[in-house]
């Protein structure tokens, strides 16, 4: 089976767009300046409703991961599956791209990279830093 791809909605499809273009952006709180992932209508931080997108670094760490010895995904290579920590403090769940898993620890620096999969979708993912 393939991948299963995300379908965008009126809240994600900024965040889609951006992913498209490779220039990855996550919405940002206008009033306390928390960064917010997955995309929120509310602030989860201070409950504002006025939030901008704004662009990453693609810069982040590993938070924790696990390492999919078999996938029923049709991918190539050892499908990591990570809880990365972004520079701006949000949390995004990804894949790490490597071919050597066994070399990768939390805490580990990442940077973001992208995989276009379909017409509409490219998903962000992060490699070794
Ligand atoms: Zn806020």
């Amino acid at each position: 089976m393939s991948r299963p791809l995300p379908t965008p909605s009126k809240i994600s499809q900024p965040f889609w767009d951006s992913c498209k273009a490779q220039h990855m952006e996550i919405q940002c709180c206008d009033a306390c300046g928390v960064y917010a992932f997955y995309p929120v209508y509310i602030c989860p931080e201070c409950a504002s409703r006025k939030l901008s997108w704004k662009p990453v670094s693609g810069k982040g760490t590993i938070h924790t991961f696990t390492v999919a010895a078999k996938s029923s995904f049709a991918i190539e290579g050892p499908l990591v599956v990570a809880l990365v920590e972004l520079e701006e403090g949000a949390m995004m769940v990804s894949n790490i791209v490597t071919n050597a898993p066994e070399r990768i620890g939390i805490g580990d620096p990442v940077r973001l990279c992208y995989e276009p999969v379909s017409e509409e979708i490219t998903l962000p993912m992060f490699e070794p830093a």
